[in-house]
């Protein structure tokens, strides 16, 4: 178990959940910072963490609880306990607390039994008595929901003196992780491994899954019809999204460009469908406006607008999906897919193709997983991704 170095809980910078301005912005940390200003209006000490205690309730019905909120491709990606949880706790019910925005990624999964979301009406979930209750997410309104469940064990994080904290020692890595950028650079396990960690449980590979109903096939089956992609004998999925947080999140444009016009040209057989979510509007106009220029008719277009479960389904239709460190790289993983990720700011190494793809990172720059929002850097981590060498990554299977 990683031990929690000094941490000064109760200075006025420290959240909790994410790194303090100046860890963030001078790589300082709590044993070796001048910034410390004590936050007044914590008088209370903070207990030492106490040690994980493994589940052993395996010979009866148990009732386990998750609170995961946000964000969508978080949620999803948190799928890949719930094989575990059912294999050690045969006889279990499983409630997951989240929020609207999930509730397509989450509604078919039969290993799931209730769903409620932060705006329901839950004293009758806070009134139960669970066995198990897991909340991964050390942001504060997660651990005040955390706070407020009654169960026999708890694992990941709860509140504090108002402050998110670990429940037990098994929590501590993540925690370090979010509050601390070096620890994060550091890390080399994948999220999947991390939050099985958390809860104690053996990693046996597990993945996220999506459930596609017989009503969700035949959707996805119109739109692709509507788009012309039944016509073609193989499809790949350019998503141009990254959303606005992270600016190197997402490729160049040129980069995007070059890539659907090279795999278009090459297999005039495979359609390219190029898609973006809401955030990433203006970028995907400008980019598609170049692509129109080409005149293909195997490069489709479609949109920014779509609603979670259609763009469920169109990832669903492609054989092979191109995509940044989003919702949509977890979305393809869930249902399968054979998919090349590019990430940058990002940790590479929490990311898992499960043998189905690519995780793809810039070799030309050193300074790869730098959670920075904005970067100054000319040469890059993305732009430094050759559209030529990531083309010959597409085609595995044709
Ligand atoms: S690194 Fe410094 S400023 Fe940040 S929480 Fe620790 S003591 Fe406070
Ligand atoms: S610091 Fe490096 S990894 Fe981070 S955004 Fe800039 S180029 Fe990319």
């Amino acid at each position: 178990m990683t031990e929690l170095p000094v941490i000064h809980f109760d200075c006025l910078h420290f959240y909790g959940d994410r790194p303090c301005k100046p860890n963030k912005e001078l790589g300082v940390f709590c044993g070796n910072c001048s910034y410390y200003e004590k936050d007044e209006s914590i008088t209370e000490e903070f207990p030492p963490v106490p040690a994980a205690v493994p589940h052993d309730l395996t010979d009866r019905y148990t009732k386990i609880i998750i609170v995961k909120l946000d964000a969508a491709g978080d949620v999803l990606r948190t799928t890949s306990i719930l094989p575990s949880l059912k294999e050690k706790f045969t006889d279990s019910n499983i409630t997951w607390i989240t929020k609207e925005r999930s509730y397509e990624l989450l509604k078919d999964n039969d290993m799931i039994d209730e769903i409620y979301f932060t705006t329901d009406e839950l004293s009758h979930v806070f009134n139960n008595e669970f066995d198990i209750a897991i909340n991964l997410d050390s942001g504060t309104e997660s651990c005040q929901i955390m706070n407020l469940i009654t169960s026999k064990y708890y694992y990941g994080y709860t509140i504090v003196n108002g402050k998110p904290y670990p429940v037990n020692t098994a929590a501590n890595e993540w925690y370090l992780m979010g509050v601390n950028d070096a620890v994060k650079k550091a890390n080399k396990k994948s999220y999947h491994k991390i939050i099985h960690e958390i809860c104690c449980l053996e990693y046996e590979g597990s993945e996220p899954y999506i459930y596609l109903t017989p009503e969700n096939r035949r959707h996805a089956a119109e739109l692709g019809k509507q788009h012309g992609i039944d016509k073609f004998n193989s499809y790949i999925l350019i998503n141009l999204g990254g959303g606005s947080r992270w600016q190197y999140k997402k490729w160049t444009s040129a980069g995007y460009i070059n890539l659907a016009d090279i795999l278009s040209e090459k297999y005039p057989d495979t359609v390219i469908g190029i898609i973006a979510g809401d955030e990433d509007r203006e970028f995907y106009s400008d980019i598609s406006a170049e692509l129109k220029l080409l005149k293909r008719d195997n490069i489709v277009f479609w949109g920014t607008e779509n609603s979670m479960e259609d763009f469920i389904c169109i990832v669903s239709l492609a054989n092979e999906v191109f995509t940044s460190d989003s919702l949509c790289f977890h979305i393809a993983t869930a249902l399968g897919k054979y998919t090349v990720v590019i990430v940058g700011p990002t940790s590479n190494t929490e990311l898992d193709v499960f043998g189905n793809g690519k995780v793809v990172y810039s070799e030309k720059v050193d300074c790869l997983c730098c959670y920075l929002n904005t970067c100054p850097k000319t040469i890059n981590c993305m732009n430094t991704l050759e559209a030529d060498e990531i083309s010959g990554l597409f085609g595995a299977n044709r």
